[in-house]
């Protein structure tokens, strides 16, 4: 059995090394109040913070060169102090006719994130990371196996939703300018182990321009392992974000291996602080369950996780595993798969399994690994 990861269900940056490594601040760090005074304090005026933030979250202008309304002195100074470069792109690949594009991330201190953009016939949605690796250590996915590196600060969350909504709004998907519509924070990293930083992202992608980028509430999916005291304070933030669970097994002894930290918060605690959160802000809670063959996906385990879900406010989601370079595991043959689907549904349970989007990139689920595509 995988050993239980270090936990912190707060923020998680305890460790003074890693804090050091933390990028200068960007103004996406900041609200437009905290904006406005910063930009005082460098001895601008204030509207300063709000031209700034209109080039950034309204036309999404991350380069200071473009924001020609400023005088070129102050943006200097400005931008030298509050739009400092975060994300150096090192690579970025295309495929599914472009409607899939992986990002490769370069940070301040050289620790390397992904991000995944996908555009679908009504939406577009981007994939993001909230850490650089992951501490969670699922021995399924590929971003566990190398550990925690260090939490992302709130702006280097949200530059990369910026970036590519600017990547998607240049035409370059389909030949059309397209609107980002959703955010799922399902790429590197534990989002509510990253807590404070993720929840102000999350407010500055939901905030109107100029404060913020102005994306629905509902439209921003938060994916967790399951921390549940970090579950049960997101019930209390006043956001209807979508929350995701991510439960790959319906019974303690196989989830204590698939997903350690299950050996401190167990299936029914889990899912408990899932239906507080269902009830608290009257969002269907997404159950993510990766299909691994002859693994967790059997009959009689459908059918248990059919008995627990019946009657909630709940959605699973089934992805066909992504197998990882030296993985034993597989993804579940198709008529498994089916047999899954159907025995959930006949105890009422909606169920949807995810397309494999970014695969050939390795931009799917679970497969962002930035340290091992930089060689
Ligand atoms: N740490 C968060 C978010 C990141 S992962 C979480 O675990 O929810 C996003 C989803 O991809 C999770 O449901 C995760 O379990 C799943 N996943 C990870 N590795 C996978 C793989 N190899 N194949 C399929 N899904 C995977």
């Amino acid at each position: 059995m995988t050993s239980l990861p270090l936990i912190s269900v707060t923020d998680g940056d305890g460790a003074t090394a890693r804090r050091a490594s933390m990028p200068p601040r960007h103004l996406a760090d900041l609200d437009l109040a905290g904006r406005r005074s910063a930009v005082s304090d460098l001895g601008e005026q204030a509207f300063r913070a709000t031209q700034l933030s209109t080039h950034y979250f309204g036309r999404l202008e991350r380069d200071p060169a473009g924001m020609t309304d400023i005088p070129a002195a102050a943006r200097e100074r400005l931008s030298e102090q509050l739009l400092p470069k975060l994300l150096t792109p090192v690579r970025e690949l295309a495929c599914d006719d472009g409607a899939t594009r992986k990002a490769l991330w370069r940070l301040h201190d050289g620790s390397m994130v992904e991000s995944v953009l996908m555009g679908y016939g009504d939406r577009v949605t981007v994939c993001i990371s909230s850490q650089a690796g992951c501490g969670m250590a699922c021995p399924f996915c590929a971003t566990g196996q190398a550990g925690l590196t260090r939490n992302l600060s709130t702006a280097e969350i949200v530059d990369q939703v910026v970036y590519l909504a600017g990547v998607a709004q240049s035409g370059v998907m389909g030949g059309e300018p397209r609107r980002l519509s959703n955010v799922v924070f399902m790429g590197m990293g534990e989002p509510l182990a990253n807590y404070s930083r993720v929840i102000a992202a999350v407010r500055r992608l939901t905030s109107p321009a100029p404060e913020g980028l102005g994306l629905s509430q509902r439209h921003v999916t938060v994916s967790t392992v399951g921390l549940v005291p970090a579950m049960r304070k997101l019930a209390e933030e006043d956001l209807s974000v979508t929350l995701a669970l991510s439960l790959h097994a319906p019974d303690d002894d196989l989830r204590d291996e698939l997903v350690p930290v299950n050996q401190r918060w167990k299936v029914a605690e889990v899912l408990d602080a899932a239906w507080a959160y269902a009830a608290r802000t009257g969002r269907r809670v997404s159950i993510e369950y990766a299909m691994i063959r002859d693994v967790n996906d059997q009959p009689w385990r459908a059918d248990l996780l059919g008995r627990l879900l019946a009657g909630r406010l709940a959605h699973v989601n089934l992805i066909p595993l992504n197998p990882t370079p030296g993985s034993k595991w597989d993804a579940s043959p198709k008529p498994v798969e089916r047999e899954f689907v159907r025995r959930l549904r006949a105890a009422g349970v909606a169920t949807t399994v995810r397309d494999t989007r970014g695969r050939e990139i390795d931009g799917a689920c679970g497969q962002l690994a930035a340290s091992e595509v930089e060689g």
